[in-house]
Parts: C-alpha cells; sequence; structure tokens
C-alpha cells in the first residue's frame, strides 16, 4: 500500500516509512493513498475469525510490503500472549449499553492494543537492519506506561518518555518508573501535557537533532497504531451481530475514534462515532459547532483526555475536504494560528458520522456513582466520560469503549464512591517498588541534552 501526507500528495510513502518515521517532513499525518473498501460478502468472511486472525487481515492491508502475512500473523500472536484476556478484549454490559474492555493488557489501558502490536514491529524491524532507534514520546498518563512495557529490553532501542510532572496519577506514574530495563528513561517536565507534546515537536523538527539520533515516535498519530486500533471495532461489531452499530469514545487526540471512522470508510456498518470528551472540550465544540479554537488545557479526572490540541483530527479535516492535501495544509495553517472555523458544508459532512458530547468532573463521579449503584460496575473516568455523552445523546444502544481499568484511577474512583479500587494481584508489586525519574524544566534543550548524555 502507498501513503501520502495529508498536506502534500505528491510524494508517495512505503509502510516502513509511515511507520518509522510517524509524522512526514511537511508537519502532515500519512494517510494510505486509497483505502480497502470490504463489501457484505467480504465481510462476512471476517466474522467468525479470531481476534487474532481478524487483526492479521486487517492490518495485512496496510502493511503488506513490510512484513509478510506469516510473520505478521506469528508477530500479532505474540503481541496478544500478554493479555489476560484470550481474545484481547472482552465485551460487557452497564444496563443497555455495552462495554468494550480494551484494558487487558499489561498496562491497564486500551493503548496496550496498539503498542504491544508496534513494539515488535520494531524489533523486527532492526532485525532486519543494523540501525539503532531512539524513540521519544510524551504522555498524558497512559501511552508512556503502555510504550515502556511494549519495548524494554528490546535490543537497539532506546526510550526516553516525558510526562507532566505531579500531572497523572502515581499509578499512571508507577507503572512507568519502577521498570528497571537499561534502555527505558523517564523524564517529568514542570510542565503539562502540551508543553511536554511540545518538546517533543521540537526535537522532532531539529533535524540535525533527530536525524542524529535516529528519532522515532510512538504517539498517537502513528499509522501503525491507528490500524492496530481499528481491528476492535470490527471485533466487537461481529461479536454482537447487530445490522448496524454505533460507538462513543472516550476521546483525547482523536486517534482511537479515528480508528472506528477509518473502520467505516473501508466498510464496516457503523451508524454515528460519539466523541465523549472532559472539560477540555474542544473537539466537542468543533463537531457540534465549528469552533476548533483552542483554551487552556484544565486538569480533570481523565487526565489522558487533558488535551487541546487533537493531532489525528488533521486526517478527518483531510477526508472532509475530499483527500485534498492542498486545502488541508491551508487548514492547519488557521489551526496553527488558532483561527480555525468549521464551515457550514464540512460541519454537515462530520455530522453524518460523528456526534459529541462532554461531561464535567461532577457529572464524571456522578456516573461513576450511578453504574456502581445501579449496574454493580465500577466504570473507570475516561470510560465514564464515554458511558455520560452516551447518556445526553439518549444513545443507550451503543458501544463504549472502556478505555482503561478503574484502579488506574484510585483518587477519582474513591471520591466517588468511597472504595478502593486496587491493582491486579500482577501489578501490585509497582506500589512499593524504588521509582527512577528525572525531573527537567519545560525546556527543549534541556531535554535534548539528557538525551543525548544517554544514547
Ligand atoms: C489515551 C486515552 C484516551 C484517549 O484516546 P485518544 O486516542 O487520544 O483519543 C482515552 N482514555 C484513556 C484511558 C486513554 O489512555
Amino acid at each position: 500500500m502507498k501513503y501520502i501526507s495529508t498536506r502534500d500528495n505528491s510524494k508517495v510513502y512505503n509502510f516502513e516509512q509511515v511507520f518509522i518515521k510517524g509524522l512526514a517532513d511537511d508537519g502532515g499525518l500519512y494517510v494510505p493513498k486509497s483505502l480497502k473498501k470490504y463489501n457484505t460478502d467480504e465481510l462476512l468472511e471476517l466474522k467468525n475469525l479470531n481476534y487474532n486472525e481478524l487483526s492479521t487481515e486487517i492490518i495485512n492491508l496496510f502493511s503488506a510490503d513490510f512484513i509478510s502475512k506469516e510473520e505478521l500473523s506469528s508477530l500479532i500472536n505474540k503481541s496478544y500472549s500478554t493479555f489476560r484476556e484470550k481474545e484481547v478484549v472482552k465485551i460487557s454490559s452497564v444496563g443497555e449499553i455495552k462495554l468494550l474492555e480494551l484494558f487487558h493488557g499489561p498496562t491497564l489501558a486500551f493503548k496496550d492494543v496498539a503498542m504491544q502490536f508496534i513494539g515488535n514491529l520494531y524489533e523486527y524491524y532492526l532485525n532486519k537492519s543494523d540501525k539503532k532507534i531512539n524513540i521519544v514520546v510524551a504522555t498524558s498518563g497512559d501511552t508512556g506506561a503502555a510504550a515502556i512495557d511494549a519495548i524494554k529490553g528490546k535490543s537497539n532501542l532506546n526510550i526516553f518518555v516525558l510526562h507532566p510532572n505531579n500531572k497523572i496519577s502515581s499509578v499512571q506514574r508507577k507503572l512507568m518508573t519502577t521498570v528497571e530495563e537499561k534502555n527505558v528513561f523517564n523524564i517529568a517536565i514542570d510542565g503539562n501535557f502540551d508543553d511536554c507534546q511540545n518538546i517533543v515537536k521540537q526535537m522532532f523538527s531539529d533535524l540535525e537533532f533527530s536525524k542524529s539520533i535516529n528519532m522515532s515516535g510512538v504517539n498517537s498519530i502513528n499509522w501503525a497504531r491507528i490500524i492496530a486500533q481499528t481491528v476492535y471495532y470490527f471485533y466487537s461489531y461481529f461479536k454482537l451481530g447487530k445490522e448496524t452499530i454505533s460507538f462513543s469514545v472516550p476521546t483525547g487526540n482523536f486517534g482511537d475514534v479515528f480508528a472506528g471512522y477509518l473502520a467505516k470508510k473501508m466498510g464496516l456498518p457503523i451508524d454515528k462515532l460519539i466523541v465523549a470528551t472532559n472539560e477540555n472540550d474542544i473537539l466537542h465544540r468543533a463537531i457540534s459547532k465549528g469552533d476548533y479554537v483552542s483554551k487552556e488545557v484544565k486538569e480533570t479526572l481523565s487526565p489522558s483526555m487533558d488535551i487541546q490540541l487533537a493531532s489525528n483530527f488533521e486526517r478527518l479535516i483531510y477526508y472532509v475536504n475530499n483527500s485534498d492535501s492542498k486545502i488541508t495544509a491551508e487548514i492547519m495553517k488557521k489551526v496553527k494560528q488558532n483561527s480555525y472555523k468549521i464551515d457550514k458544508p464540512s460541519l454537515e459532512i462530520i455530522q453524518k458520522d460523528f456526534l459529541s458530547e462532554s461531561c464535567n468532573e461532577k457529572e464524571t463521579l456522578d456516573i461513576i456513582k450511578k453504574n456502581y449503584e445501579e449496574n454493580d460496575i465500577i466504570l473507570d473516568p475516561h470510560t465514564a466520560v464515554g458511558v455520560g455523552a452516551a447518556n445526553k445523546l439518549s444513545f443507550n444502544d451503543c458501544i463504549v469503549l472502556s478505555t482503561a481499568h478503574p484502579c488506574k484511577f484510585p483518587d477519582a474512583i474513591n471520591n466517588s464512591i468511597n472504595k478502593h479500587e486496587k491493582l491486579p494481584e500482577e501489578l501490585q508489586y509497582v506500589l512499593n517498588k524504588d521509582e527512577n525519574f528525572k525531573v527537567l524544566n519545560n525546556n527543549t534543550e534541556e531535554v535534548k541534552n539528557f538525551v543525548k548524555s544517554k544514547v
């Protein structure tokens, strides 16, 4: 499959470039030049595959020029052998709503689904070349832990993870900072998540620096992550066996919900994708009324969604504008100046596929409480936002993506239902283990120097 950048369709790229580089040199995101669309008969053939077989079928459409189908299949088996659920994900119910539990991987968040896969994809790539790669990634909490677990101990790979100092939950932090492998480096930045993400972007755009260390990224714009996430939309659709289905997706960087949009573009009969946000509601304002102007980031109970610049939204802008990279590049200039308003025709196109809602802090706590009392289930605060959005839109016949295990966010749970949700047995050791991380100022040069001193 060939890929282009959302900002310039004159150059084509292969899967290796797309996967290793993450972001195109022109600042755009990679998208496939054309997409496979399954017809009804083809969907029927996928229906009875198990999770790993289905992953292999779908991902192979995108990666065949990089890895053979047989090798992909064994890579996927290896990746998901670390999950506590044999079928990787699990479907449960809260009242009328179905929950797609995506948190049965090693670090208890949905990000493991894609990260375990791409960790092994790096290993596969490095086995074929004599390179050494340094991964640098910013995290609002869950990405870092998932990336570290996927990369730790792998040869010829280092990983540097920037998290906002004191702004993630202590369980989130400990899952990252108690890892002992020598190729893992945790950095706490005195700033918020957007500051961390900015530093990483500046490091990437300093081409001399980024080339000199063979810098690579695993953030949610990486196409390899998106396609791994597309799989569970197909899987849950087949499992439920309904004609069409809607999904409510707790959203930050627009990666997970974009994977659903991709599934729809590939022919999966999805009705609506509900973009569920916390008080950092730029995407709700954008989708409901065209207002894509970012505000200050607020800290909330669902920190993995405390984001005001949803990187993957650029891919939607591209598709909504008829895959026109010139228009997309123009729009992204406006986004950069924080002056982009979505015009009415584009908004109508977006609203054919998407709905949105946002839940404030009190609503989030109330949803956790209500579902604990009525349905005897403890929702993590991100999932609660997804459930709340579906409730507010009276869309209760839908699948909510359950993106994290509640024990990762003990303060929110405790605050809401006065109950302490325990870590699974096999992860309890992190609570009392020594932590290892370096606190640095919100300063790109300082971070660069630290990284240089370690590679
Ligand atoms: C990352 C994350 C999200 C948001 O996913 P995006 O792909 O950034 O929209 C939601 N919930 C949890 C628990 C997360 O870790």
